[in-house]
């Protein structure tokens, strides 16, 4: 026969729920931590020669000096939401400037995260147009085409631009360039009619 009054079972039952119930928590910590950690990353545009995310990841210490040194201000940071790992490590933002091979930034780069870039040779990304581009859509726009620095533009009977994969070294140019954005502003839009996406879109 038990000794307990009523009010400890009571307790003692709270007790058990409670260790049961932080077990599962903590089993749920555990296990979301491993799907949060077996997660694929996303493929991010690095700054020129950081193209191999893996090895990037692995030199990069965020210490923002190829940021800094960009004078077109084309590098940005990686938000937080992209996950710890990638966060705050440098990306281009090609809606703010575009990159013209200078080579500050890997020249700034302590760690060797930025390697040597040949802009003949190299590719930051690939060019590719969207749904928004006003050239696919209504014709009379050949923007891109009229700026790309390196010809790997050219437009089709209809005057639509077509990108040529050898040419294009992913400078951003046409993607800064582009005015489809600012005529969809109105409606939340994001995108723009051509943009510079990761070369490969295998995730590491
Ligand atoms: S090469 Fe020059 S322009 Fe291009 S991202 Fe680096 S610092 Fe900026
Ligand atoms: S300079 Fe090099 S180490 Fe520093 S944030 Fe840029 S890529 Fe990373
Ligand atoms: S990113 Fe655009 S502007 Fe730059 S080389 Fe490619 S197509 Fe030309």
């Amino acid at each position: 026969m038990s000794n307990e009054s009523p009010s400890d079972e009571r307790n003692n039952k709270l007790s058990r729920r409670t260790f049961v119930a932080s077990g599962v928590g903590l089993a749920l910590m555990f296990g979301l931590g491993a799907v949060a950690k077996a997660a694929p990353r996303q493929a991010l545009l690095r700054p020129p020669g950081g193209q191999d995310e893996e090895t990037f990841l692995s030199k990069c210490i965020k210490c923002d000096r190829c940021r800094s040194a960009c004078h077109t201000s084309a590098i940005g940071i990686v938000p937080i939401e992209k996950g710890f790992l990638q966060a705050r490590t440098p990306m281009m933002k090609f809606h703010i400037g575009s990159c013209d091979f200078c080579n500050q930034c890997i020249d700034v780069c302590p760690t060797g995260a930025l390697k040597p870039f040949d802009k003949q040779r190299d590719k930051i990304g690939m060019a590719y147009l969207t749904d928004v581009c006003i050239a696919l859509n209504y014709g009379a726009c050949t923007l891109c085409y009229s700026a790309c620095p390196y010809k790997a533009i050219t437009l089709d009977e209809h005057k639509r631009p077509i990108i040529d994969e050898q040419k294009c070294n992913g400078c951003g140019v046409c993607e800064n360039i582009c005015p489809a954005l600012m005529m969809r502003s109105y409606v939340g839009g994001k995108v723009r009619g051509v943009e510079i996406r990761p070369i490969s879109s295998k995730e590491v």
